[in-house]
C-alpha cells in the first residue's frame, strides 16, 4: 500500500484536533490577515482596470474589514478549534463572496483567476489546521459559489474558471489527508512519550513529573482549589522485602496500587512519590470525604484476600490550603507520621491533630 493513513483513537480525537489547531493557530491568523489585506489592495487593480476611482467596488472590496475585527476578537477570546475552525472558513468565504460581488461590476475573469488562487492558498493553509473532513466540506462550497456567481454574472470562460478550481479542491483536499495522517504520526509519538515520562514503570501511576506538570498548568488552581490531598503508605514494608523477597514486595506495590484504583474516581489523580508511597489528589471533596476515601482504602487493603502477604497501610489527609502545594503534601505527611508513631493501620487527618 502507497499510502497508510495513521488513526487516532476516538477519544482522543478531540485532543488531536486542538492540539493541531493551537500548533497552526498564528499562521492560520495572519495568512487571514494578509488575505483580506490583499483583498482590499485589489481595489488599485479595480481602478486601473476602470481607468479612474472605482467607486462600485470601493464596498465589495472594504467590508472584509468588518468579519476581519470579528475574526481578530474571536482569536484573542475563543481557544476552541470548534469554535475558530469554521470561523476561518467564513472567513475566506467572505473573501470569496467579496471577490464574486466586486466582480458583478468587473465583468474580468482574468482578475477573478488571481483572485481565486489567493483563496485557494488560504484553504490550503486553514486546511493544515482543521479536521480534514470538515475542510472537504468547507472548501468544496467554493464551487458552489462559482456556480452561483455564474448565475447572477454574465462570465466567459466559466468552464475553465470551475474545472481549474474544481482540480486544485481535489489537489488540496488529497494534501489535507495526507497532512493530517503526517501530524497524527507526529501526535501518536509525542503522546507515547509523555505517557513513559509521566507514568511510573512498575505500577502505570503518575509519577513525580505528573505532579510538577500539574502545579505548572494554567488549570492547576482548577485541580487543586477544594482538593483533599491522602498520603498512604505501607506499613514496615521494608519487612515484606526482607522476609519474602523483592518481588514479593513489588507485586504488593502493585496490588496496592490496584486498590486505590478501585477505591478513588477518574478525575482523582495517584502518584507514586517513590517506594511504596501514593499521594492521591481527589478534586471538589472536603475533608470528611478525603477522610473516608482514606478510610475506604485502608479498610480494603486490610480485608483482602489472596494476597502473597498481608499488609497494612497508614494515612495522612489534608485539603489543599491553596499557594505552594507542598505545604499541603507536607501537612498531609505530618498527619502520616502521627499515624505512624501512635498505632499505624490508621487514617489521620491534620486538621485533627
Ligand atoms: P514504615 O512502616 O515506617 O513505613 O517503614 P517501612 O519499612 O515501610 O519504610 P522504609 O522507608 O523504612 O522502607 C521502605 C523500603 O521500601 C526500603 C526500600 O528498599 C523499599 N523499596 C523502595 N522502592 C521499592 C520498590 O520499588 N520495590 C520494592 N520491592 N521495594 C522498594
Ligand atoms: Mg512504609
Amino acid at each position: 500500500m502507497i499510502y497508510k493513513p495513521v488513526s487516532i483513537p476516538k477519544e482522543k480525537r478531540k485532543d488531536f484536533y486542538q492540539s493541531k489547531y493551537d500548533h497552526f493557530k498564528y499562521l492560520l491568523l495572519w495568512v487571514i490577515i494578509i488575505s483580506c489585506l490583499i483583498e482590499m489592495t485589489f481595489f488599485v487593480s479595480d481602478c486601473s482596470v476602470v481607468m479612474g476611482f472605482s467607486e462600485n467596488t470601493l464596498l465589495s472590496r472594504f467590508l472584509i474589514i468588518v468579519p476581519l475585527g470579528l475574526y481578530l476578537f474571536a482569536f484573542k477570546h475563543v481557544s476552541s478549534y470548534k469554535i475558530m475552525v469554521p470561523f476561518s472558513y467564513v472567513m475566506i468565504h467572505a473573501c470569496m463572496l467579496s471577490v464574486i460581488w466586486t466582480s458583478y461590476y468587473i465583468s474580468n475573469v482574468q482578475n477573478l483567476r488571481e483572485s481565486f488562487l489567493v483563496i485557494q492558498i488560504m484553504f490550503l493553509i486553514v486546511g493544515i489546521a482543521s479536521p480534514k473532513k470538515l475542510h472537504c466540506i468547507f472548501h468544496a462550497l467554493m464551487i458552489a459559489e462559482i456556480v452561483l456567481a455564474c448565475m447572477f454574472n454574465s462570465f466567459t470562460g466559466i468552464d475553465t474558471l470551475i474545472s481549474l478550481d474544481g482540480a486544485c479542491l481535489i489537489a488540496i483536499c488529497a494534501f489535507e489527508f495526507i497532512f493530517e495522517s503526517a501530524f497524527g504520526e507526529m501526535y501518536n509519538a509525542q503522546m507515547k512519550l509523555e505517557d513513559v515520562a509521566l507514568h511510573d514503570q512498575l505500577t502505570g501511576a503518575f509519577n513525580r513529573s505528573k505532579l510538577k506538570m500539574l502545579c505548572m498548568e494554567d488549570t492547576s488552581e482548577l485541580v487543586f482549589r477544594n482538593a483533599g490531598f491522602i498520603l498512604l503508605d505501607i506499613d514496615e514494608f521494608k519487612k515484606i522485602n526482607e522476609s519474602f523477597g523483592h518481588d514479593t514486595g513489588d507485586q504488593i506495590i502493585k496490588e496496592l496500587y490496584n486498590i486505590i484504583k478501585i477505591c478513588t474516581r477518574g478525575d482523582d489523580v495517584c502518584i507514586r512519590l517513590g517506594g511504596e508511597q501514593f499521594l492521591i489528589i481527589v478534586p471538589n471533596q472536603g475533608l470528611a470525604r478525603t477522610k473516608e476515601i482514606g478510610e475506604r482504602i485502608r479498610h480494603h487493603v486490610e480485608n483482602k484476600k489472596d494476597l502473597a502477604c498481608t499488609f497494612r497501610i497508614s494515612v495522612g489527609a489534608t485539603v489543599y490550603k491553596g499557594g505552594d502545594y507542598h505545604v499541603s503534601i507536607n501537612f498531609a505527611d505530618k498527619a502520616l507520621k502521627f499515624a505512624k508513631e501512635n498505632e499505624v493501620n490508621l487514617v489521620v487527618a491534620y486538621e485533627d491533630m
